[in-house]
């Protein structure tokens, strides 16, 4: 018994291996992907956390292949149905969906498929899964072609916390009470740990095996440039020398908290020539849905968003993620960074921040209406991520850390490993600065406070007599810039807070005391000075590795995005659809001069090198 299973195991695997190549293209598969598809195509129930780019769709679309009958996939992103099921359908997969946006004539042709057992895999809304008409259609099936498997994407949406909760998410229990024997696949990239308690809870997942990878982003360069707080730079002008210089011609999201400030950032991008569209929830859905498609179908546009633009957004090469605000907590700042490189090329999660964002974080939590308890965990989560925009530490680690993983540091990309950053004792100018806050009465903004320490006589001081302060003109040795920086990692490292009912002026914190009575030292990290600076050698170096930024410029390069371009639109398909960023990347260094060899460059399958093998060998020949 025990050789047959062995036995059974050798073949299953060989042709896990055999249709990884030959659907997908592929020549190995990546970190958990392979146990899991043996797990499941077992019949093993499954909980997989593994982050976005990490390859979650294989890990049940090749069990769904291995298995008898169809496999379920239950998904919340009705928008893009269509787009995964158009990319099954290029690998030769027989693949369909069923949902709400649907015509009355195509669903009843997509269930007489199913009827006839004819589908391999089909996705459905899960208000749709669990309508008892649906049910009762997929008992009928079990009995006759059989259910390979349930497959529930994005299974954090049972999470109540999370902002992506999806109230039917919850009945999901019924496909374990009415199909006990068909195996079912959890997946999600919410790497934190209350949540993946709350899936398995929520879905009776108690006996499912976990698999979880590491939530590292190896290809995300994570970096956080402040603020330029003399203002003479706009935080949207140090945002378009970053585009400038790093993403002239890329797709990304911008991050801004308010709808306004979408509406604006968008527009003044579209005035100095970007490509930019705005998108947030209190747009019409005909314009978001518009933006969307125009984000995902087209190459190069920047799409200026709140968080309300996220999950699901499966487009591959989205190559940077900026944030103009700072995001919640740490979760957002993963998740919507995470965006990012999901191609697993090179990709830049940019952020730039200052003590404004700090203060009006902080009086946005404590006015808001929550109650108090919660209030309390959301400020903790701010605090997390202050810590993280004020550390000196490599990012990937810190950001791990915070998530419960070890990472060795030293990744070489992220801006504190690629310009370490000196910390210095700043246990006197805290307290040149906390002693300022309580001379002046705690109640003045940032700008008066350094007026006082450099010793500035201007309207204000005089106005309240400050000149006769004994902290008046204190810290002249000192910058201007600097001692902003000070501030605001004081405001961060909460000694100081704004204080809501005088208009945001800061006050001392408990912490501040100690300080002041010269009992707890303050270190703080040297900010570099914010000029628009050209990329370092080493960050470009840094970039040539990898091989993207420098084909931007290569003729050939460009031939096989158009032919791309020029085969999606044919086929009303997004580019990426065709073949990812990554396959063009590699048909451009390696210039396969056969199909057969063009068989061999990952993300080739079958079904595509039929299709496409031809089409894009001329291209190459041309040149
Ligand atoms: P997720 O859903 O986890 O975000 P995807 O399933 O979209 O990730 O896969 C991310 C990327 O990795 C895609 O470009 C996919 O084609 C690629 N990929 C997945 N598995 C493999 C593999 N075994 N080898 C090469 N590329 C892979
Ligand atoms: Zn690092």
């Amino acid at each position: 018994m025990a050789g047959l299973r062995t036995l059974f195991g050798y073949f299953m695997s060989n042709t896990a291996q055999q249709l990884l190549h030959d659907v997908f293209g592929y020549s190995s598969f990546r970190g958990e992907q392979e146990a899991i598809v043996a797990h499941v195509s077992a019949g093993g129930d499954a909980l997989v956390l593994m982050p976005t780019g990490g390859g979650k769709s294989l890990c049940y679309q090749l069990p769904a292949l291995l298995r008898e009958g169809v496999a379920v996939v239950v998904s919340p992103l009705i928008a893009l149905m269509q787009d995964q099921v158009d990319a099954l359908k290029q690998l030769g997969v027989r693949a369909a969906f069923l949902n709400s946006s649907q015509e009355a004539n195509e669903s009843r042709e997509v269930t007489a498929q199913l009827m006839r057992g004819h589908l391999q895999i089909v996705y459905v809304a899960p208000e749709r899964l669990l309508m008892e008409s649906f049910l009762a259609l997929l008992e009928q099936i079990e009995l006759g072609a059989g259910i390979a498997l349930f497959a529930i994407d994005e299974a954090h949406c049972v999470s109540q916390w999370g902002h992506d909760f999806r109230p039917e998410y919850r009945k999901l229990t019924v496909l374990h009470e009415r199909f006990p024997q068909v195996p079912r696949i959890a997946l999600t990239a919410t790497a934190d740990a209350p949540t993946r308690a709350e899936i398995v809870e929520r879905l009776k997942l108690e006996e499912a095996r976990q698999f979880v990878s590491s939530f590292d982003r190896p290809n995300i360069r994570y970096r956080i440039t402040q603020k330029d707080v003399t203002q003479k730079t706009s935080a949207r002008q140090q945002l378009e020398t970053f585009l400038e210089h790093e993403h002239a011609n890329d797709a990304g999201i911008v991050y801004c908290l308010s709808r306004r400030k979408v509406e604006e950032t968008a527009e003044w991008l579209k005035s100095r020539g970007w490509d930019a569209l705005p998108y947030h929830a209190g747009l019409d859905a005909s314009v978001r849905n518009k933006n969307q498609r125009r984000f995902l179908r087209e190459e190069g546009v920047i799409m200026v968003a709140t968080v309300a633009f996220g999950m699901g957004i499966d487009k591959p090469n989205v190559r940077f993620v900026a944030h103009l605000d700072l995001p919640k907590s740490m979760e957002g700042y993963y998740q919507e960074t995470g965006r990012a490189g999901r191609d697993g090329l090179p990709a830049n999660a940019w952020m730039a921040y200052g003590l404004g964002d700090v203060v009006s974080m902080r009086k946005m939590l404590d006015s808001g209406d929550a109650p108090e308890e919660r209030k309390q965990v959301e400020r903790q989560k701010l605090d997390a991520l202050l810590g993280f925009c004020e550390s000196t530490q490599c990012r990937h680690q810190t950001l791990l850390r915070y998530f419960g993983e070890q990472h060795p540091g030293d990744c070489g990309q992220c801006d504190n490993c690629l310009n370490p950053v000196d910390t210095w004792d700043a246990t006197q100018a805290a307290q040149m600065a906390l002693s300022c806050v309580y001379r002046t009465g705690q109640r003045f903004g940032v700008v008066h406070l350094i007026d006082v320490l450099l010793g500035k006589t201007n309207v204000k001081v005089s106005q309240f007599s400050h000149q006769n302060l004994s902290v008046f003109g204190v810290g002249k040795a000192i910058s201007q810039a600097q001692w902003s920086s000070v501030f605001r990692q004081l405001v961060a490292g909460g000694y100081l807070m704004s204080d809501i009912e005088a208009y945001g002026g800061l006050k001392l914190t408990e912490s501040a005391r100690p300080v002041l009575k010269g009992e707890a030292e303050v270190w703080l990290r040297r900010d570099v000075e914010v000029v628009s600076r050209k990329s370092s050698k080493a960050e470009r170096g840094a970039r040539a590795k990898e091989g993207y930024a420098e084909v931007s410029d290569d003729p050939l390069w460009h031939a096989l995005k158009a032919k791309r371009m020029e085969l999606a639109k044919e086929q009303g398909v997004p580019p990426y659809v065709i073949f990812h960023d990554s396959t063009l990347l590699e048909i451009l260094n390696r210039k396969p001069a056969s199909l057969t060899e063009m068989s061999q460059i990952t993300g080739v399958g079958q079904a595509k090198l039929q299709r496409y093998g031809d089409a894009f060998l001329a291209v190459l020949e041309d040149r």
